[in-house]
């Protein structure tokens, strides 16, 4: 893969510190040739994530918070005025109140639901229209999705009402900007320990469940959605959009694992 990306120019936002799926994702692409930018949320990341932007010889970076769209303006308008323009671009982004990422769904408050939708499933489209007007000769936008999207798991609650309009977005996305070459794919990766995901109710049993139960008996890490997400991103995945790819150890897949039959 080493010139796979070479000449071209991408957005990785998301990156929080080296266990982030978006660090996973911006090696592969640095280490394909990319040219890269990153985003920060806030000050308090900026130290953490200053040495991993050095590491991939990134100069580009900026601090977005994406609930503030005078900072989403800012830093795609920084992009533009250092580049003119955007090959790729990667949402790495999610947010819910960790209080009610366990107990029931049922119980979620209206201000936490507005929140979620806001941070995890708005910013995509309005970063994605963003993206739009710098790719002027095509690109490909990425999000990342899970598994809770689609069938219920134990304390996702709503985020995965969250990430189903996330991957709905992605479907409306790819329609609208299919005719200008841009194409919109997300990822659905399997459970991996992150800062996001350590809000998650009971995540140790649900990550030893994902490894005893997909076909693959393991875990994913987060090399492995960086090569998947490589795929996506850069012109192996030129037919491919609109798409939700699993990067789950095939989790999604099985129904029920085989085990040696009981007695019955
Ligand atoms: P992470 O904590 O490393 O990354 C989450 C990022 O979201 C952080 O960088 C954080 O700064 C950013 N963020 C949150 N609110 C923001 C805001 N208002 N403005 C800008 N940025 C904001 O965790 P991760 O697991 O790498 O999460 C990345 C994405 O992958 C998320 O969308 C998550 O839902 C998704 N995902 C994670 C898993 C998993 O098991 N870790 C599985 C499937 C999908």
């Amino acid at each position: 893969t080493s010139q796979l990306m070479a000449g071209k120019r991408g957005l990785i936002m998301g990156l929080a510190n080296d266990k982030s799926i978006a660090w996973g994702v911006a090696k592969a692409c640095a280490d394909a040739g990319a040219e890269l930018a990153l985003t920060y949320q806030g000050e308090a990341f900026k130290k953490r994530v200053t040495p991993l932007a050095e590491q991939l010889g990134c100069t580009l970076m900026a601090d977005c918070d994406v609930t503030d769209m005078d900072s989403v303006d800012a830093c795609f308008a920084q992009i533009e005025k250092e580049w003119g323009g955007l090959d790729f671009y990667v949402h790495a982004i999610g947010f819910s109140d960790k209080n009610e990422l366990r107990g029931r769904y049922v119980d979620t408050s209206r201000e936490n639901f507005r929140m979620s939708m806001d941070i995890s499933v708005y910013s995509f489209t309005a970063c994605t229209a963003r993206a739009e007007k710098l790719m002027k000769s095509g690109g490909s936008c990425l999000t990342l999705t899970y598994y809770g999207a689609e069938k219920v798991m134990p304390h996702y609650n709503v985020m995965g009402v969250a990430k189903a309009a996330l991957e709905a977005s992605v479907r409306y996305l790819a329609e609208d900007l299919g005719k200008d070459g841009i194409r919109v794919n997300g990822i659905s990766a399997g459970p991996i320990k992150t800062l996001a995901a350590s809000g998650i109710g009971d995540f140790r049993y649900i990550l030893k469940w994902n490894e005893l139960n997909s076909p693959l008996r393991r875990n994913v890490t987060i090399e492995d959605v960086g090569k998947s997400a490589l795929y996506l991103l850069s012109d192996l995945g030129s037919g491919v959009t609109g798409e939700i790819h699993h990067v789950d150890a095939g989790y999604h897949a099985v129904g029920m694992k085989a085990v040696d039959a009981p007695d019955i």
